[in-house]
């Protein structure tokens, strides 16, 4: 049993070996003062009462009450890892930015995956899209690339984001997840049926992290040294190859191994098995974007392979286990908004939705000076700036430097080659309906030409499985917007859906009729 432990039960060993034959440090307080005991509260005789005087009593407890930060509402399961980013493929053509300068170049980075509903202590198997966020730390600063494992996503329009979380996490009176919730709103917004599909299928239930592939879902803007600019999109696919659980397997993990996602990404590294991806983007003209059948820009459509070649531009290696979890896993706050010169949001509602979004959620959840904390800072970098002061400011704060803008002092100045490429827009602001803008034809892409028939049959299963929880006017209309996609998908889930049903209401009739009492006729009236 002892020789059999993996690298994550072996991790405090582990520890102790690396230190060799090094003396234990001496134990203080938060302060550095010197400890003499750490076992017993200073009391007034040996049954108490407790001096208020303990301070290492008052210094331990005052400071484990205030452990936990906010969780995060969304992504708040995860798992994170360190390593490089290294360049393939020259897109200098394309992009500017330093991370792609050349071939042979490589760039430290942070990547954390994660589930999205489930808290910090939910299972890693259950079905739910999974994050793959980026950070790369390059030399004009952080990029986050604060992606998914689906190159889409349910809605198209950032202010129906809150519902559709709402939906997907716990009833406000049960504290339960509640389908009638979750099928609500999916079935009233039928832009989620092409993610809903994606995530009944096989891939809805990734094995492990290390097996999916990820994607930088948003349109993106690529601005070259000429200050010419096209839209893009990111890819990062899996280089251990596409991997998934049955159903089954990740149902028995979620309860026996809660923790596998998480378990598997840090034994392999630990064992020199480091994951990698392949870096790919995808490349539209502004000329084909306005020519473009559908809005390029919607986050619930792809960018066919067929028409938008995958254009290869380097790798995506993680190396590095986290040394300490909190500090670098739980605090790493990434944010869409973070892009070096020549990467540039494109108009896409849900990227622009959640430029705003991500830093506003880290400043309430790690304070205006997140971007301090080790993890987070642009440590390759140097922040020259007018901000200053904020709670828990740890660094010098910028010294002497003025802190007012424009001035004579020689302070930070701008460099007019770092403003943003220009575009035109010229329509009238309103709040428009994005509503039915094809909320099909992929759907039926994805069904009749991407999956074979038998991971048509699993979606269909697992959708039935799900959906059978719902009220019947919600799996009715959730089937009308399947058999909108394509008759067999409605036809197929409808069928399992009335074999569910009909075995429900035998347990209720069998369940009423056992009841003392209660004649058949009584019961056929309730
Ligand atoms: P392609 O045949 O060129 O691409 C299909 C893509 O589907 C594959 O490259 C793969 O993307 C992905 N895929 C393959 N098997 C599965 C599966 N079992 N579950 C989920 N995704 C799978 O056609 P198009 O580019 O024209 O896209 C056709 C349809 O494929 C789209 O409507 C969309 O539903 C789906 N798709 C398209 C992607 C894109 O970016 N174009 C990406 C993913 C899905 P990958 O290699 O990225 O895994």
């Amino acid at each position: 049993m002892a020789e059999n432990r993996d690298k994550t039960t072996d991790q405090m060993k582990l520890w102790k070996e690396n230190r060799g034959a090094q003396r234990p440090d001496t134990l203080t307080t938060g302060a550095g003062v010197p400890i003499g005991d750490k076992l017993n509260e200073q009391t007034a005789g040996p049954r108490g009462p407790l001096l208020v005087q303990d301070v290492v009593f008052t210094d331990e407890m005052a400071h484990f009450d205030r452990e936990r930060i906010p969780e995060r509402v969304v992504h708040a399961k995860g798992a994170g890892a360190f390593g490089y980013f290294e360049v393939t493929h020259d897109i200098t053509r394309f992009c500017k930015a330093k991370v792609f300068e050349h071939v042979g170049k490589t760039t430290p980075i942070a990547i954390r995956f994660s589930t999205v509903a489930g808290e910090s202590g939910s299972a890693d198997t259950v079905r739910d899209p999974r994050g793959f966020a980026v950070k790369f730390y390059t030399e004009e600063g952080n990029w986050d690339l604060t992606g998914n494992n689906t190159p889409i996503f349910f809605i198209r329009d950032a202010l129906l984001f809150p519902s559709f979380i709402h939906s997907q996490k716990r009833n406000p009176q049960t504290h339960m997840k509640d389908p009638d919730m979750v099928w609500d709103f999916w079935s009233l917004r039928p832009e989620s049926l092409h993610q809903v599909s994606f995530l009944f299928s096989d891939r809805g239930l990734p094995d492990g992290h290390r097996h999916m592939n990820g994607y930088g879902s948003h349109t993106f803007k690529m601005v070259n040294a000429e200050g010419q600019a096209v839209y893009c999109k990111f890819h990062y696919k899996t280089d251990q190859g596409i991997k998934n659980l049955t159903v089954e397997e990740a149902d028995r993990l979620a309860s026996s191994n809660p923790d596998y996602a998480i378990a598997d990404l840090f034994n392999a590294i630990a064992n020199g098995n480091f994951p990698s991806w392949t870096f790919y983007i995808q490349v539209m003209t502004f000329e084909q974007a306005e020519k473009f059948r559908f809005n390029p820009f919607d986050l619930t459509k792809v960018w066919s392979h067929k028409e938008y070649p995958l254009i290869p531009v380097g790798k995506l290696v993680l190396n590095r286990n986290p040394v300490n979890y909190f500090a670098e896993v739980e605090q790493i706050a990434f944010d869409p908004s973070n892009m070096p010169p020549g990467i540039e949001p494109s108009p896409d509602k849900m990227l622009q939705g959640r430029l705003f979004s991500y830093p506003d959620t880290h400043r309430h959840r790690l304070g205006a000076n997140y971007l301090q904390i080790p993890v987070n800072c642009p440590f390759r970098a140097r922040v020259a700036n007018y901000q200053r002061d904020g709670p828990m400011c740890m660094t010098d704060n910028q010294g002497g430097a003025p802190n007012y803008y424009p001035n004579s002092f020689s302070a930070p100045d701008v460099q007019s080659c770092f403003k943003e490429s220009k575009f035109k827009v010229s329509p009238d602001v309103a709040r428009y309906n994005s509503a039915d803008e094809d909320n099909v034809t992929q759907v039926r892409t994805f069904f009749t030409e991407v999956l074979n028939e038998e991971e048509r049959q699993r979606l269909c299963q697992n959708m039935a499985g799900a959906l059978k929880g719902a009220q019947l006017f919600i799996q009715k209309r959730m089937v009308q917007n399947l058999m909108a996609v394509h008759p067999d998908y409605g036809n197929r889930v409808q069928a399992l859906l009335n074999k569910y049903n009909a075995e429900a209401q035998k347990n209720i009739n069998v369940h009423v009729y056992s009841r003392p009492g209660v004649s058949a006729v009584a019961a056929s009236k309730m």
